[in-house]
């Protein structure tokens, strides 16, 4: 007997027939019994219905209890990843540079000095300078920080008399370097009195059309000074992750969980810090539990990041003890051997859903680390429920990644390392001895055994321009999968609305460019 066609207008009401939506539930891709553990690139999430434009798309996520980002993207805290520049980057961009530890408590702390202090809207410690110095301070100014608009007061410090501004116009055709400043600054100011909203001393910026705008107290002391490089950065970076009352950019830092990590983070707090990262290969140690309460009772406004944990109850572990998110991977990242050496970690799409399906019944965000390759993985870790994913290699190689670029064999290059790698954990720069073999819980050891290689990546032209492409590339997903919103999205999942595909290792080659002679893989443009 042939089947019956039906009329179209019979289509939806046919559906209703079916006893479940076509393809997998996220707890059917992920059932224990049937799949083992999967990668992301196991499988694949379904498409669903598309009604508005990407560009609507709302990529908001929490990456802890406390702080929500615009964009959901962070740096690893890797020495060949995330220094002071990459994580000024991360947060114009939307999203958090995590910076690395594999150095002195100091030097830690000085990077996050300089990202808090990056685009203040009131810059509260200019470089000044006083009427006696000369055109060749000003010169030398100049070429270390690149800017040379500098307040001069009487005293050459701030909370001083302020008797001029010497700009790049006034040193600029003056060939003696001995002048003293009082000969050439100019005299006739435009300034703001304290107490000022950024709001109206924005407006007066515009006007006055001068590059630096002092802002001073009754007595006419410079108590501050607001830049218009900031104004336009202002305007360029609508995403920007930046802290409500003081404006300044959202910075975190990794730390370890041994005693002395605790002045460390002293240190760190008092640099302005907004997040902390316990660093651990493996979280669910007494250690990490034992820190997390000391950190949560010292610091009760600094949010922690607990892991790497890949399974529910090293999860449970680290929620009881108080951490406000959690950081899940082992074995997954680029550059890591860790699974191979230790045998121990987890696929990471697995990892993902596991933990996050449990912090989740405790408000706890999660963050996927480790693995991410390309925009797809990302919104498979948000599909999976992580509220963020953390990126090394992804963001190696680029201009605001720490180290030199150099040529080999035609390419030009980037050192990436595992902070597990012989290399790394042989960086004997930090008076307080390594981070990177703190990671690994090898301080002790007379062998150092390695979890992380050291490899060589491709320039990767600035973040800048990079991560842009990662948010462009998200919005279309999630337009594709018929979700205008992060959180909409993870409901959708939980729900049972969006559906999953496994993948098979044909379905992975189909899915891939296959069947040409040559080709060039341009990603963005
Ligand atoms: P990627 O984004 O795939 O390159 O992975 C980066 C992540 O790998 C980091 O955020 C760390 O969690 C992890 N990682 C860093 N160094 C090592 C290592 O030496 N061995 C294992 N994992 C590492």
């Amino acid at each position: 007997m042939s089947q019956q066609i039906l009329d179209p207008s019979q289509a939806a009401a046919e559906l209703t027939k079916y006893t479940s939506l076509d393809g997998l539930s996220v707890e059917q891709l992920l059932d224990p019994q049937l799949s083992g553990g999967l990668t992301y690139n196991d499988f694949l999430i379904l498409p669903g219905f598309i009604d508005f434009s990407a560009h609507i798309t709302s990529l908001e996520s929490k990456i802890t209890k406390n702080i929500t980002l615009r964009t959901p993207l962070m740096s690893s805290p890797m020495d060949t990843v995330t220094e002071t520049e990459m994580a000024i980057s991360m947060a114009l961009l939307g999203g958090i540079g995590i910076i690395h530890h594999n150095c002195s408590a100091e030097e830690q702390a000085e990077m996050v000095r300089k990202v808090k202090k990056f685009e203040n809207g009131f810059i509260v410690d200019p470089v000044v300078l006083s009427p006696n110095h000369t055109v060749a301070d000003v010169i030398a100014i100049k070429e270390k920080s690149g800017f040379c608009g500098i307040p001069i007061t009487e005293n050459g410090a701030m909370n001083s008399k302020l008797v001029g501004m010497v700009t790049a116009r006034d040193i600029q055709f003056h060939d003696d370097e001995t002048t003293p400043l009082s000969e050439i600054m100019t005299k006739d100011l435009v300034t703001a009195k304290k107490n000022i909203t950024l709001a109206q001393a924005n407006e007066i910026l515009k006007t006055s059309k001068k590059g630096k705008l002092p802002i001073v107290d009754d007595q006419y002391h410079l108590v501050s000074l607001l830049a218009r490089s900031d104004l336009l950065k202002n305007q360029e970076y609508p995403l920007a992750s930046k802290s409500a009352d003081s404006k300044q950019l959202l910075c975190g830092a990794a730390i370890g969980t041994r005693p002395d990590d605790k002045e460390r983070l002293a240190l760190l707090v008092e640099a302005g810090l907004d997040v902390v990262v316990l660093d651990s290969s493996q979280g669910n140690s007494v250690y990490q539990i034992e820190m997390i309460k000391w950190v949560k009772e010292k610091f009760p406004k600094l949010d922690v990041i607990a892991g790497n944990v890949v399974t529910r109850e090293q999860a449970a572990n680290l929620i009881a003890a108080g951490a406000d998110g959690l950081r899940i991977g082992m074995g997954s990242g680029s550059i890591c051997i860790t699974q191979e050496v230790m045998a121990c970690g987890r696929p990471q799409a697995t990892a993902v859903h596991r933990v996050s399906e449990f912090a989740r019944k405790f408000g706890v965000p999660t963050i996927a680390d480790g693995g991410i390759s390309n925009v797809g993985h990302i919104v498979k870790a948000v599909a999976l429920g992580a509220s963020a994913v953390m990126m090394g290699g992804m963001l190696a190689g680029t201009t605001e990644s720490p180290g030199e670029y150099f040529y080999h064999e035609g390419q030009r290059l980037k050192r990436y390392r595992g902070m597990g790698s012989i290399d790394a954990m042989s960086n004997t720069s930090g008076k307080d001895g390594n981070a990177a073999t703190k990671r690994y819980f090898s301080e002790g050891d007379t062998v150092k055994v390695a979890q992380g290689v050291v490899g060589n990546v491709i320039d990767k032209g600035s973040v800048r321009k990079f991560i842009p492409y990662l948010i462009t590339g998200l919005q279309h997903s999630l337009q594709d999968i018929g979700c205008r919103s992060i959180s909409e999205f993870k409901e959708a999942v939980y729900s049972g609305a969006v559906r999953f595909e496994k993948r098979t290792a044909s379905a992975q080659l189909e899915g891939g460019v296959h069947g040409l002679h040559s080709y060039e893989k341009k990603l963005f443009q």
